[in-house]
């Protein structure tokens, strides 16, 4: 039997390119043919396309004009080394709000705009242009295919699904375009605890040969699946993403579906980032894509240890993205994967900054302490901790059937050890978590 993956690819994929005159193929099969390259050869390639960006952004955008040309910039020319880019300043989300029209290409119309609810709630729009959707298509295909959930494959996506009424038209539509790629969608948005069998029971009927999706919705059926003795259709390969992976998560997902767990990392503003190798579970970075830097808390370039992640995209030239500061952090490390991949790998994605939690005195709880002190408790589904006054801390907590009285009493004790008792403890036992308008779960929220 032929697989649909191969037909996909070879028949049905280049039919439908001719007609909408896309070129994913032609990309996908130039950014695999960068895996036998050298890490030497990837740099170079690297460092020409990220001058040919900063010209095009001098040239064609009043953002960059203005802002280097302050610095004493005079040509693209003067940013003559990476030492040189790396003094580039920084762009912010803030700054893409204000200065958005001036960010876009003066070459490009047509671009294609994208949003995202941010995960402080704070709506974000930024634009790219069409080509570079293309490429980061065939980017992601890329990094999904050494993972065995390539282009064709029979995928299920536990996934935010769109959000509000679709019209039947749209749904249909929608529907075929997943068939035509394989896959099935399974909206991770609408999944709760009552209905997760019927997920299970989906998952059975589809036999997925790949599932790809938000760790916290995976983490949750892994645990319905396993409390439950259930058993469940062994895919070959599973993909997360959208959400930082703990150990204990990925073991039990591991545990139910009997499948190696693997970590991608993406984000709105570039799509896929880095993903793991099979053969070392080492996230590897889309260097010929993008150029990926951490900076310390004085903006100094950082290695081996955890920074602000800084990328560049080197194909939006529609609104060309420079040293953008996403907002998470993760550790970058300086040597080769031992796998046959080139491309450089980075040690871990940190997470997005947890927000620290404050206390009267003037003292620090990193956020980071929640999730390692609440995974201890089995009888506590999901978590959230909101200080909305800097004398108190709410602790909101979805519980299960094992959930014992005597928890809250040592959760107290271990936060009281770091917020040295000056934050009057409120717990409240809540049916549900909502999620942020990015359809992801917030650990800590600090808003004083
Ligand atoms: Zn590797």
């Amino acid at each position: 039997m032929i697989a649909y993956s191969s037909v996909l690819r070879r028949a049905l994929m280049p039919l439908y390119e001719a007609i909408k005159g896309k070129q994913l193929l032609h990309y996908l099969s130039q950014y695999e043919g960068h895996l036998q390259w050298t890490p030497e050869q990837l740099e170079s390639y690297q460092w020409e396309q990220l001058q040919k960006l900063l010209e095009h952004s001098f040239s064609s955008t009043a953002y960059y004009q203005r802002v280097w040309t302050e610095l004493g910039i005079r040509d693209a020319r003067d940013i003559a080394s990476m030492d040189d880019f790396r003094r580039l300043p920084l762009l912010t989300k803030d700054d893409v709000n204000k200065h958005y029209s001036d960010l876009l290409s003066s070459r490009f119309s047509g671009n294609i705009r994208k949003s995202t609810g941010g995960s402080t709630g704070v709506p974000f729009s930024f634009e790219l242009n069409v080509d570079s959707n293309t490429r980061r298509e065939a980017v992601m295909w890329r990094g999904y295919g050494w993972l065995g959930a390539g282009l064709g494959t029979k995928t299920l996506y536990l996934w935010g699904a769109d959000v509000g009424e679709v019209n039947r038209a749209k749904a249909l539509k929608t529907n075929l375009y997943h068939r035509f790629y394989n896959r099935k969608m399974l909206n991770s948005f609408a999944m709760t605890q009552s209905n997760m069998g019927s997920y299970v029971d989906q998952i059975n009927q589809f036999r997925p040969e790949a599932i790809v999706s938000y760790v916290n919705p995976l983490y949750e059926l892994a645990r319905y699946i396993n409390e439950e003795g259930l058993s469940v259709t062994a895919p070959g390969t599973i993909l997360t993403g959208a959400e930082p992976l703990h150990d204990f998560q990925r073991s039990e997902i591991e545990q139910a579906f009997n499948c190696q767990v693997f970590d991608t990392y993406g984000c709105r503003e570039f799509m896929l980032v880095a993903a793991e190798c099979r053969e070392f579970g080492k996230l590897h970075i889309n260097s010929d894509h993008l150029v990926v830097e951490t900076l310390n808390n004085e903006g100094a370039a950082v290695v081996g240890e955890s920074g602000d992640l800084v990328v560049t995209d080197l194909f939006n030239y529609g609104m060309p993205l420079i040293r953008y500061q996403n907002g998470d952090n993760a550790t970058l490390v300086d040597k080769p994967c031992c796998c046959e991949n080139p491309l450089p790998i980075m040690e871990s994605i940190d997470g997005r900054k947890l927000d620290v939690i404050k206390t009267p005195s003037g003292g620090m709880i990193p956020g980071e302490l929640f999730p390692h002190l609440f995974k201890e408790f089995s009888g506590i589904r999901k978590f959230q901790v909101q200080q909305l006054k800097l004398t108190e801390l709410k602790i909101k907590i979805v519980v299960g059937q094992d959930y014992d009285q005597d928890d809250q009493r040592k959760i107290e004790q271990e936060i009281n050890k770091y917020s040295l008792g000056e934050l009057a403890l409120k717990f409240e036992l809540v049916d549900e978590i909502p999620l942020t308008a990015s359809g992801k779960h917030r650990v800590t929220v600090c808003e004083v």
